[in-house]
């Protein structure tokens, strides 16, 4: 199963009818459940502002697909992904944050209050809305990644590795988060290739070297894939050596199962009409600060940031926003 989906669509932003649904005012919501959405509602609940929170379709986010945490400051042995996710809703929880299940699935930010649908039924009037709504992850774009979608395809190792035991697989990008899938699936599966299309990993320096001392991964520099083959299941990949270049040569290797860790595209649709954004979506907040473009709406975490993208980065733009939201409400009722 693919838990990395979008959080929303443009096609289902239609504006809220207010006298049809249900309304329901809150001080500050905060849409998205990863670091940043729960340190946002740690800073916020200490703030009084009552945040209500929504957890989107990946509650606990990306780190939830994560096995160890190494890098997260105070967790000297390292920690997994679900128990850090956990820890922190509860101390979210602990604070008096109103976590709540349900997906943010339209905004209406043109006037203040601004509304957001939850679950196209339910609308909520924030008087500060805190986006946190995280990131998903890419496909390469070919026909037969939809073909065989559940059935060889796969953007989580972790959600799915254990479905290839002692099989074969590929994982595709040459970034920390190929690595990482690679090194998780190296311990479950026979073999397992790295597609890189560059002549060297993005990777730091840590994980290439791990990635190198494991016998059973194979990194395939310099290719890119051009489709999969196989019955009704994957069973193979064909591969394009050195494209474009003299020597080009078509490759097949024989595989069970082709994991995407080609990076993420950030879910920001449903406020894009509203907010300034970057030409790949990425929310726009002012320097130093977690504000975007409009008073009263603040974005943190993943959906804005596609440089640093750390769990401890998130959660450090998650406080920012908190504070933001807290000055803001201060000053508008000064
Ligand atoms: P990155 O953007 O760092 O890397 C994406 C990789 O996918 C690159 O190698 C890129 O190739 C490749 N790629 C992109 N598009 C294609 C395509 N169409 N075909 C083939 N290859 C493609 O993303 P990650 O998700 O790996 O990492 C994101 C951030 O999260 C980074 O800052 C990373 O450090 C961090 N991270 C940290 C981890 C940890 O510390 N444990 C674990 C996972 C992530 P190219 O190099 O040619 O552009």
């Amino acid at each position: 199963m693919d838990l990395f989906k979008p959080i929303g669509n443009l096609e289902n932003n239609k504006k809220p009818q207010q006298s049809e649904q249900e309304v329901e005012k809150v001080k500050c919501l905060i849409i998205g459940s990863g670091p940043a959405g729960y340190t946002a509602a740690i800073y916020a609940a200490r703030a009084n502002l009552q945040p209500v929170l929504y957890e989107g379709l990946q509650p606990g986010g990306q780190l939830t697909t994560t096995t160890e945490v190494e890098n997260f400051p105070g967790y000297p042995d390292g920690i997994t992904g679900p128990e850090l996710m956990e820890d922190l809703k509860k101390q979210a929880i602990r604070f008096g944050t109103d976590v709540r299940w349900g997906l943010a699935t339209a905004s209406d930010l043109s006037k203040q209050p601004c509304k957001i649908t939850i679950d196209n039924k339910k609308v909520i009037e924030a008087e500060t809305i805190i986006i946190a709504t995280g990131a998903t992850a890419k496909y390469l774009g070919l026909d037969d990644e939809q073909k065989y979608a559940g059935s060889g395809v796969s953007a989580c190792a972790t959600c799915d590795g254990f479905f290839y035991k002692n099989k074969v697989v590929a994982v595709v990008g040459g970034g920390d988060s190929a690595c990482e899938e690679a090194l998780y699936l190296s311990n479950l599966c026979s073999k397992v290739y790295i597609i890189v299309r560059k002549s060297y990993l993005r990777a730091s320096k840590i994980m290439q070297q791990r990635v190198s001392e494991k016998e059973n991964i194979e990194v395939l520099f310099e290719h890119n894939t051009k489709g999969l083959f196989g019955e009704n299941v994957v069973e193979g990949a064909t591969l394009i050596k050195r494209m474009g270049q003299p020597e080009e040569e078509e490759v097949k290797i024989k595989i069970d199962g082709f994991f995407l860790a080609i990076g993420h595209t950030p879910n920001s649709d449903i406020f894009k009409e509203y907010l300034e954004t970057d030409e790949t979506g990425y929310i726009l907040t002012k320097k130093g600060t977690a504000k975007t473009s409009l008073p009263g709406v603040f974005a943190c975490g993943d959906v804005q940031d596609k440089d640093y993208r750390q769990a401890v980065t998130a959660a450090g733009s998650g406080c920012m926003a908190a504070l933001d939201a807290e000055r803001y409400l201060s000053q508008k009722e000064a």
